[in-house]
Parts: structure tokens; C-alpha cells; sequence
């Protein structure tokens, strides 16, 4: 079985879906792998080290599975050939049209997004690998656009306090917020609407924001709040958000616009020079200032929200996500041959085409 791996196009995109190192891996399980010529370029892979890794350069778009990050645009899906598997993020709940046009066009859909957040799927976990890259970058961008120091300073001209860092929402991006800041020397606070995270929350050191609202929702997620837990949550947060120098916010709701946890009013009371980085812009935003994809100044304050960080750290961002998609391809290769058994309960969920079948049949 070949695998085919493309340069990704999308608009400041420099992740790759494969890395040498997960070639050899592929290799070893009997597929044989192509890659796109510059595919690597942006995580600074040449096309020399995957031939070494054994992969050919050339057309990826020909090969039986074709493995990508971003979902394939309708260019893209017109060259992947009736009968194929396309791996990747394919937005099966924000761009449903993707799905749909790759069943039209007789192609198997396995979107690296719907992954089980179970035991045995956490080694192919793509939204938590990219979620621990943008939840790192995410203080790294906070502390270089504050005008404070992140760390306590003892220094002969006197001692400066450490900053204070707060967290809203603590998933995985969260909680590796949390850890970096505390390793900058960050005071550091967290929330979320699950209780359960208040643990997770103080095991990194970190304290835990005691607002009174909880909306723990199914499956490990949260619950959209209703218009008057809102108004609370955002009320008793205002009053506590202007107590950080920055605050990171990360809160999603699956399939739901990002809830609106820090108002106008919030921002204005922070203190001149503190920041918002906000990671939830690409669904409209945790902060009511955001700009999605722009950093603004308002009342003194910074409010960034950078869409795609994983795509800013390519090299470790594209090194764990071909680890994702090999450790699913894994499960659908046997003795070299793709083989994929739907009634596993992972490729089942990640299948976003189910009446494919028919038309590999009849290809
Ligand atoms: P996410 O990206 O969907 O959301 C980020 C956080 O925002 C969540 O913690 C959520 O509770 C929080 N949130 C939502 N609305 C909020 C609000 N109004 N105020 C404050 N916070 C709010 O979350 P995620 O990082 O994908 O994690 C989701 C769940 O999946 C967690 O329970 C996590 O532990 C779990 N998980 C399990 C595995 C596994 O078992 N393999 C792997 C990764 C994550």
C-alpha cells in the first residue's frame, strides 16, 4: 500500500503530515510512502532526509491513502482518486460540505479531529498534540508582549514581583498554559466550568479560581452555559481577571461558537500593559475585543489572538502529528495491506464518509 504525503497549501501553514522518522516507521509495517517535492519545506525537512527515511519523491496524489493536515480543498479532493483514503483534520463538524464532496467523489474520510478521547486512541490524540503546542506558544506570546517581567527578579536595582498568569479554561491546551508559565516564573490561577480540573489545576502548582459556575458537560466536555450563567460567569470574572497581568483563555464548547468569558468591561479594568491571548478566535472568541487572527490595543491592554500556533512551532507540532497518523494508520494496516476494520470503534468514529464503502466496491 502507498502512502502519499502533499505540501500542505493552506495560508501560512508550514506543518507536514508525515516526518522522516515516521516514514521509517510506515516502512517497517510494509507500506511504502511518496512525498510531494518541498512538501517538508516549511518544518525544514528536505526532500533528501525522507528519501533517506526510504519514502520517493513525486505525485502523493495517486497513492491509496493520502495523508495531510488541513482539510483537502476541492482542488485537492478532484485529484485524490475514486477508492482512496484521505487522513487528516477534515472539519466534520465546522465544514460538513468536506465530508460530503469526498463521498461524491468515492473517498474514504478519516478525520484525525474525531479520534475517541479514550485510553487506547491517546497515542493517535492529533487535537491534544497541536492543542499542547498552542497552549505553550500561547504564554511565550503573552510574555513577550507584556511590559513586565514573567519571573520574580532579585537584582541590585531592587526586586521585581512576578507576574501573574490566569487561565480560562483548562483543558489540554490549559494545563500546558499553566506549566509553561509557572516555568517563566509566573504566579499562576486557573479555571473551568468542570470541577474535576480544579485538581489537574493545583497539581501544576497552580490556584485554582473559585467562581461558583459549573457546566460539566458529557463525555469530559463542558456545556454551553445559559444566558444567565454567562452574565454570572462574566460578572464575577471581571472582577477577577483585573488582578492578572495576562490572561489566557482557551474555553470551547464542541460544535458551539467559543463561549464569551472576558468582556470589554473586564479588559478595561486590567492594568495598563497586561495581555489577553486568547486561543479560541477561530470560533469567534473568549474575549468580546478579539480580533480573530490580529493583536489589538485596547484601554492600554494587548488582545491577541493568533489563529493556528501549532503551525508556528512546525518542527515539533509536525513531528507529534505524523505520530498521530501513523499510530492510526497502525490500526488499519495488517501484513502491508490497508485493511481497515470499521467496527473498531476508533476508525468508526473517525470515519466521516460512511456510505463510502459502496464506492470503493464499484471502483
Ligand atoms: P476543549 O479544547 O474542548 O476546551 C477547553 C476547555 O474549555 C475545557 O476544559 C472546557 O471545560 C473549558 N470550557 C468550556 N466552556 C467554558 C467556560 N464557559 N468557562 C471556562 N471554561 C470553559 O477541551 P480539550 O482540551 O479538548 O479537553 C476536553 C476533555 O477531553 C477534557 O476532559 C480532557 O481531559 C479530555 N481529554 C481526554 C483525553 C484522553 O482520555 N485520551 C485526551 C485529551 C483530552
Amino acid at each position: 500500500t502507498l502512502i502519499g504525503v502533499p505540501r500542505e497549501t493552506a495560508t501560512d501553514e508550514h506543518r507536514v503530515a508525515l516526518v522522516p522518522k515516521v516514514v521509517e516507521r510506515l516502512k517497517a509495517l510494509g507500506l511504502a510512502v511518496v512525498v510531494e517535492g518541498g512538501a517538508g519545506g516549511g518544518a525544514l525537512i528536505p526532500d533528501g532526509s525522507y528519501k533517506e527515511a526510504g519514502a520517493t519523491i513525486g505525485d502523493p496524489w495517486s497513492a491509496e491513502i493520502v495523508v495531510k493536515v488541513n482539510p483537502p480543498t476541492p482542488r485537492e479532493i478532484g485529484l485524490l482518486r475514486r477508492g482512496s483514503t484521505v487522513v487528516g483534520f477534515l472539519a466534520p463538524r465546522t465544514s460538513p460540505e468536506i465530508a460530503d464532496e469526498l463521498r461524491r467523489a468515492g473517498v474514504t474520510g478519516l478525520a484525525m479531529e474525531s479520534v475517541p478521547r479514550i485510553s487506547r486512541a491517546q497515542s493517535m490524540d492529533a487535537l491534544s498534540s497541536q492543542a499542547n503546542v498552542a497552549g505553550y506558544k500561547a504564554v511565550l506570546l503573552a510574555a513577550e508582549r507584556s511590559t513586565r517581567f514573567f519571573p520574580m527578579l532579585t537584582t541590585a536595582a531592587g526586586t521585581v514581583k512576578p507576574a501573574t498568569v490566569l487561565v480560562l479554561g483548562v483543558g489540554v491546551a490549559g494545563l500546558q498554559a499553566l506549566a509553561t508559565a509557572k516555568r517563566l516564573g509566573a504566579r499562576t490561577t486557573g479555571f473551568d466550568v468542570r470541577p474535576e480540573v480544579a485538581e489537574q489545576v493545583r497539581s501544576l502548582g497552580a490556584q485554582w479560581l473559585e467562581l461558583g459556575v459549573e457546566a460539566a458537560g458529557d463525555g469530559g466536555y463542558a456545556r454551553a452555559l445559559t444566558p444567565e450563567e454567562q452574565a454570572e460567569q462574566q460578572r464575577r470574572l471581571a472582577e477577577a481577571i483585573s488582578g492578572f497581568d495576562a490572561v489566557i483563555t482557551t474555553a470551547l464548547v464542541p460544535g458551539r461558537p467559543a463561549p464569551r468569558l472576558v468582556t470589554a468591561e473586564a479588559v478595561r479594568r486590567m492594568r495598563p500593559g497586561s495581555v489577553v491571548v486568547d486561543l479560541a478566535g477561530e470560533t469567534g472568541g473568549n474575549c468580546e475585543l478579539t480580533v480573530p487572527g490580529e493583536t489589538v490595543v485596547r484601554h492600554d491592554v494587548t488582545v491577541c489572538s493568533p489563529l493556528n500556533l501549532p503551525a508556528t512551532m512546525p518542527e515539533h507540532a509536525s513531528e507529534l502529528y505524523a505520530r498521530n497518523v501513523a499510530a492510526l494508520l497502525e490500526l488499519t494496516v495488517a501484513d502491508g495491506e490497508f485493511k481497515p476494520d470499521f467496527s473498531d470503534e476508533i476508525l468508526a468514529a473517525c470515519r466521516v464518509t460512511e456510505d463510502s464503502d459502496q464506492l470503493t466496491e464499484t471502483r
